[in-house]
């Protein structure tokens, strides 16, 4: 179905005012013809765009929305905090009782400090560094995102080589080219910073081998870097406690975002005891970092995964979602790849290097009420059901089966 005549005169208006009609990662004519650009409401996990059509939502706001759109408890969180005040002259107690759940629920963590995007943490994570060790070299895996400021951002114009001169690259699960990426720093390695697995974009995702993480907490020691998780997309979906405490491999500082306040503006740092003279030492701030209501939004998110339903439900629902895509694909006759967690799917056709039958096949999705993304990692909420996922599965039936009409 083409798109609507609300969201064709949006883009419209938008071509206007705003350059290329959008930008970034929520710039649709990036990835599709067939994705709305506007977005007007979203309850649970359904997700409503200009024109009223209804989809059920794969992206989740791309990862924030982890409990569900306009969950009750988080809603009621932010009504509550909204009624007495949000941007105030001095920092709301939330953030206190934020940052004692924080360490409590999170065992490298002995202290918090808030910001607003992923962005901020990890640069927050990178200066700390810096500030503890004196030094300013910082290993990063090649292709990894770490957010959209110079110093660290993937692509694009008007980013110069001095920017990022003190990164240094090694390759995603090979111990050993981090090593050789450690002598190149010599005794001017900062930190090594690294996300819980390889969800880069336009490929099959990578769990973390343990080995691997194992032998970067040890190469960091070895060294006296710090050692940075950036866990701003995993974060609060895999494991409350930390997306590498699974594999017994402590990170010295944190950076989160994304899902922390189910989609209210958030990002935090935690650490380690040894790095909180550090913490202190940088100087960082932002005119809305101490907003009450993301704060009090985020408490009540984390208190309401503490309950530890939600977790749990993501897993089975992702499975759910990865055995009866796989199903349907060998039905419909074909190849792929579903990679990753099964709560931060992806989903690739074989011999589809340019993405053209993925990016069909999504489109013939979205245009069944399924919003998800040809190549950048899916999220599940807690939100979805089993009966949603089933009623998932009947529209993408009917995808693989348009997408097998198609002409190749
Ligand atoms: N790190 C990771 C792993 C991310 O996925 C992202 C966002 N996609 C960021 C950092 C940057 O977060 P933000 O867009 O909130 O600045």
């Amino acid at each position: 179905a083409a798109l609507g005549t609300r969201e064709l005169a949006l883009r419209e208006r938008a071509r206007r005012v705003i350059p290329g009609g959008m930008y970034g990662h929520m710039r649709v004519e990036a990835f599709s013809r067939a994705h709305p650009q506007f977005m007007v409401s979203g309850n649970g996990c359904r997700v409503t765009d200009a024109d009223g059509r209804e989809y059920i939502d794969l992206m989740c706001g791309w990862g924030p929305i982890v409990l569900g759109h306009r969950h009750p408890a988080v809603t009621a969180a932010i009504l509550d905090q909204f009624e007495r005040g949000d941007c105030l002259d001095g920092t709301s107690p939330v953030a206190v009782d934020y940052a004692e759940l924080l360490v409590d629920t999170v065992p490298s963590a002995d202290w918090a400090m808030f910001c607003k995007n992923g962005t901020d943490a990890t640069t927050m994570c990178v200066t700390t560094a810096r500030a503890a060790t004196g030094r300013r070299k910082v290993l990063v895996a090649t292709g990894a995102y770490h957010g959209a400021v110079p110093w660290c951002a993937l692509r694009g114009k008007g980013v110069t080589a001095e920017d990022q001169a003190h990164l240094i690259h090694f390759e995603y699960n090979d111990l050993a080219s981090a090593e050789a990426a450690a002598a190149e720093a010599g005794d001017d390695l900062a930190a090594i910073l690294v996300c819980p697995m390889r969800h880069d974009i336009r490929r099959d995702q990578e769990l973390a081998d343990p080995a691997f993480a194992r032998g970067l907490r040890a190469l960091a020691d070895r060294t006296g870097a710090v050692l940075i998780l950036d866990d701003v997309r995993c974060g609060l979906r895999l494991d409350l406690r930390g997306s590498w405490e699974p594999l017994g491999v402590r990170p010295d500082l944190t950076a989160w975002s994304k899902a922390l306040a189910n989609g209210q503006p958030l990002g935090a740092v935690t650490g380690t005891e040894a790095l909180r003279d550090a913490a202190r030492s940088i100087y960082v701030t932002g005119s809305f970092w101490y907003a009450a209501v993301p704060l009090a939004a985020g408490l009540a998110t984390l208190r309401e995964l503490r309950k530890g339903q939600a977790l749990p439900a993501m897993a089975r629902t992702g499975s759910r979602l990865r055995d009866g895509l796989a199903a349907q694909a060998a039905a419909h006759g074909f190849e792929i790849r579903q990679t990753g967690p099964v709560q931060m799917p992806v989903l690739y056709f074989a011999e589809d290097s340019d993405i053209s039958l993925g990016t069909a096949w999504a489109e013939a999705a979205v245009t069944r009420g399924v919003y998800l993304h040809p190549w950048h990692n899916w999220f599940l909420s807690a939100a979805h059901t089993d009966a949603d996922i089933d009623d998932i599965l009947d529209r993408t039936d009917d995808a693989f089966a348009a997408v097998r009409r198609l002409p190749h």
